[in-house]
């Protein structure tokens, strides 16, 4: 279970009777927060700061702890913030600023001066909120009293966010191949990639899975074709094509465990040694987390998986998307997103078809795909681009839409979206802050999870929402 380490600070200026309390309310405070976010994290007191010395080691604990995905503090009393400087320069892990009470309303009646010095967020908080400033540490701030449900609420986004960030810190991606040839936003920085979001992306010889494909067993390949029979419907007759997937998944699936690896990109121009492009098996290594990225993208393969651990435990879908092409019907414009395969099963809203159908392009046999019609609801599309000197995250709201009609002839799955505020300040605004073809799309994450992730790992952000204006273009073309 991951852990938030929870701080709260005083001094010792105001006697044992008043730091009893003060312990005693943080323990209470706790307890309230382990039934509220029971089954997310565990959240775990540390020893009240009173110095310098107790807000260094409580603030090593918290970066040296692997379970820890980050730090709540608080400051119940006022707590001179000299003594928290040297304390979160030890710091590496995201940090909440809860600024709240213990009471929620004020005894108007009995408020004396003892109850004022216990009680003095207002005072000790601020003190404590100049020095995160002014050491310059991208932190979240939430404000309110605790047991409020709004607090909690955003108290939540900041565990999933943080999750999300520690399992980035910790991701190795490989990359089998380089990336596709002529193609530019796929490239990236992979140094300034790893300093920011800590992705261990190496280069892997697609020969070597291609060998540990080869030595997967028929047993194997037979327990693997139960779970994509449990799971979806065998439209083909073609079971040799489906077997050939099933191997090539079972391959991936012993590399990555070998290698430590959450998340992988290739390209259709170096897959030497495969009969088929990963079509069912990408899909469904999609649908346990593992981020995909193609023709070399090695940042959206990340930042998929990142985003994907990032919605555990929410309603919505969350994965890997090609933007494709439009109904460009006036006042009705539609987006169809798609891939030549790789399409994550996450996106399924009918139960998806095994079929093997011919591709049209790699130059490969005909290879064994799920075929789906895409989920429905207010989503967002995210993604990463590399501006030379720095990454730019950009986020657009969007409304994931039934299609209007079927169709029967396109042989691979694929979802559909409106664009918000409307089709041409939503796309112009894309294409004008430089935006891939290529995103994740969620129904499960909101412009806000991504707005705290960003701010977090400190990397620019730009939104698309139904409040972006002619005006706002404006901006982004002379940013
Ligand atoms: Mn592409």
């Amino acid at each position: 279970m991951s852990k938030l380490y929870f701080v709260v600070g005083s001094q010792d200026l105001y006697g044992d009777e008043c730091l009893k309390q003060v312990k005693k309310d943080a323990e209470g405070m706790t307890a309230f927060f382990n039934e509220q976010f029971k089954g997310q994290v565990e959240v775990e007191l540390l020893p009240l700061v009173l110095n310098s010395e107790s807000c260094i080691e409580n603030m090593r604990k918290v970066s040296c702890d692997d379970e820890c995905i980050g730090v709540m503090t608080w400051m119940h009393t006022f707590s001179p913030a000299k003594m928290w400087i040297k304390g979160l320069q030890e710091l590496r892990k995201p940090l909440i600023h809860l600024h709240t009470q213990a009471n929620e309303k004020l005894p108007y009646d009995t408020i004396d001066m003892d109850f004022m010095n216990l009680n003095q967020a207002a005072h000790g908080d601020r003190e404590y909120g100049f020095i995160v400033a002014r050491l310059r540490i991208p932190h979240e701030v939430v404000s309110g009293f605790y047991k409020q449900e709004k607090v909690i609420k955003r108290i939540s986004r900041f565990i999933d966010v943080a999750k999300a960030i520690n399992f980035s810190k910790h991701l190795k991606v490989a990359s089998f191949g380089n990336n596709m040839r002529e193609v530019a936003v796929t490239d990236g920085d992979r140094v300034e990639s790893q300093i920011k979001f800590g992705w261990e992306c190496n280069y892997f010889a697609l020969g070597d899975v291609v060998k540990m494909m080869n030595e997967v067993t028929e047993q194997e390949i037979d327990k693997k074709m139960e779970e994509y029979t449990s799971k979806y419907t065998m439209k083909t007759t073609n079971i040799a094509a489906v077997r050939e997937q099933a191997k090539y998944e079972v391959g991936f699936e012993k590399f990555f465990a070998k290698h430590g690896i959450g998340a992988f990109a290739d390209t259709f121009q170096d897959l030497y040694g495969l009969k088929q492009l990963p079509g069912i098996a990408a899909q469904n290594l999609m649908g346990k987390g593992i981020g995909f990225g193609p023709e070399g993208d090695y940042k959206i393969s990340a930042l998929s998986a990142v985003l994907m651990k990032m919605s555990e435990g929410r309603e919505g879908s969350t994965g890997f998307i090609e933007d494709y092409t439009y109904d460009l019907t006036e006042g009705e414009e539609l987006e169809l997103a798609s891939h030549m395969l790789e399409v994550p099963v996450n996106f399924a809203k009918t139960k998806p078809e095994i079929d093997v159908l011919p591709l049209g392009i790699g130059g490969k046999e005909d290879p064994a795909r799920l075929i789906f019609d895409g989920v429905e609801g207010d989503g967002i599309q995210v993604t990463l681009v590399d501006m030379g000197d720095h990454f730019r995250i950009i986020c657009a709201e969007i409304e994931l839409v039934k299609q209007p009609k079927p169709m029967p002839k396109l042989p691979v799955a694929r979802i559909m979206y409106r664009h918000k505020p409307n089709f041409n300040i939503g796309t112009e605004a894309w294409c004008l802050a430089g935006g891939a073809h290529h995103s994740v799309v969620s129904t499960a994450l909101t412009t806000d999870d991504i707005a705290l992730f960003a701010r977090l790992t400190g990397t620019e952000l730009i939104t698309i929402t139904d409040k972006t204006t002619e005006a706002d273009l404006q901006k982004l073309a002379a940013y």
